[in-house]
């Protein structure tokens, strides 16, 4: 009887140190919560983000900011578009008067002197190309000209022909580009050459967009250009802060496949064959082809790229890779120790070591 007593108090005496436990942890999320109040609503950071979102450099780009005057958030943010405007003059290819428009008419008759931005992306592009021998190419103009896929689409045309696109993947090949780099030139060996930056263009302009609001002091916030995004600086207020949560689309569902939670700083980019695509005859072709065969590349439907150091390599790192597809591509981004998340032709979703750490929640892709 006694020695039941004891064992009694010895039980109540566990749940009172238990009860502490609780109380201790509540109290701490108490003065977590006061402490991420203080942050919210305090100084440094305006509670709400300043948005915009434009149609630039062909596609819809939002830049998300934060800071404490909203007039100088907002300056930033607009500063910053025109930047992006200034290298949509530079990189458009479908305006003939762009910087790249000139370059590809001129450029086999001699050499042509370029502007540092061009340069820097063409660079960025040869550096590629050498890495994965030959998936990335910026060269690659003339088939993306014939596959031309959204005006196929559009008119319900089929695709082109085997002649042709040999043809095609005559005037293809960053061998044969002659650069000067003390003069900055850019010569074509070939004439029909033509260069298409736009596997790696954004993610350039993303760092220049960045500069922008940095050199105005705004260091929070986020640029999104859909398929090339970066993250600035430790997310302000609770819901999910210090950290950005950035979802990953399902290529073939409504939903998002995976979400990820990633620190300022980081480059997030996305190749898919589901953005600009057109079918025929139940067979898709797309935006990403592979120079070595001439036709859209079939060794993987999504690729997603997170980290490195610059938002060019970054978006051409995810293009090559899409190239190389499944299993090739992956095991390269495991040997640069890239965080990488790839969906194979069958729908199967692989990721890297680095993918793994910056994992939310990650979900079965959608039947292919
Ligand atoms: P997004 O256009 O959605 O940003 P990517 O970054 O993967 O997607 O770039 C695809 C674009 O890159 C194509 O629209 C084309 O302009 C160009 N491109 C296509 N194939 C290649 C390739 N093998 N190497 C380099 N650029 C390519
Ligand atoms: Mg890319």
């Amino acid at each position: 009887m006694e020695e039941r007593e004891e064992r009694d108090q010895e039980g109540l005496g566990r749940k009172n140190r238990r009860d502490t436990v609780i109380v201790t942890a509540v109290f701490l999320v108490l003065v977590g919560a006061a402490f991420l109040g203080v942050k919210l609503f305090n100084p440094g950071y305006s509670r709400e983000p300043y948005q915009r979102t434009m149609f630039v450099l062909d596609d819809y780009v939002t830049i998300t900011a934060y800071g404490k005057d909203q007039a100088r958030v907002e300056g930033a943010v607009e500063e910053s578009f025109r930047e992006l405007q200034r290298l949509q003059g530079i990189f458009d290819r479908y305006d003939p008067e762009s910087e790249i428009s000139r370059l590809n008419r001129e450029a086999a008759q001699g050499p042509v002197a370029v502007s540092e931005d061009l340069w820097r992306v063409i660079i960025t592009g040869v550096e590629v190309y050498r890495e994965c021998e030959g998936a990335f190419d910026i060269t690659v103009g003339p088939l993306v000209d014939l596959w031309d896929v959204l005006g196929r689409g559009a008119r319900g045309d089929p695709p082109p022909g085997e002649e042709e696109i040999a043809a095609a993947r005559e005037l293809v090949g960053t061998d044969m580009l002659e650069l000067d780099e003390a003069l900055r030139t850019v010569r074509f060996l070939r004439p029909g050459m033509a260069i298409d930056v736009g596997g790696l263009a954004k993610g350039y302009a993303l760092d220049r967009a960045a500069e922008v609001l940095r050199s105005r002091g705004v260091d929070t916030g986020y640029i999104s250009m859909i398929s090339t995004d970066l993250t600035l600086g430790e997310k302000p207020g609770a819901a999910g802060g210090p950290l950005w949560r950035i979802g990953i689309l399902d290529p073939r569902g409504e939903d998002y496949l995976a979400t990820l939670l990633l620190p300022g700083g980081t480059y997030v980019s996305t190749s898919g064959d589901y953005q600009r695509y057109f079918d025929y005859q139940g067979v898709r072709y797309h935006h990403i082809i592979d120079p070595r065969t001439g036709y859209p590349a079939r060794g993987a439907i999504s690729v997603t790229v997170v980290g490195g150091e610059e938002g060019a390599r970054s978006d051409a790192l995810s293009t090559a890779i899409f190239v190389l597809g499944y299993p090739e591509g992956l095991r390269w981004a495991e040997s640069l120790g890239l965080g990488c998340l790839m969906v194979d032709p069958s729908g199967e979703v692989h990721c890297t070591e680095g993918m793994e750490a910056h994992l939310e929640e990650v979900k079965e892709a959608a039947g292919t």
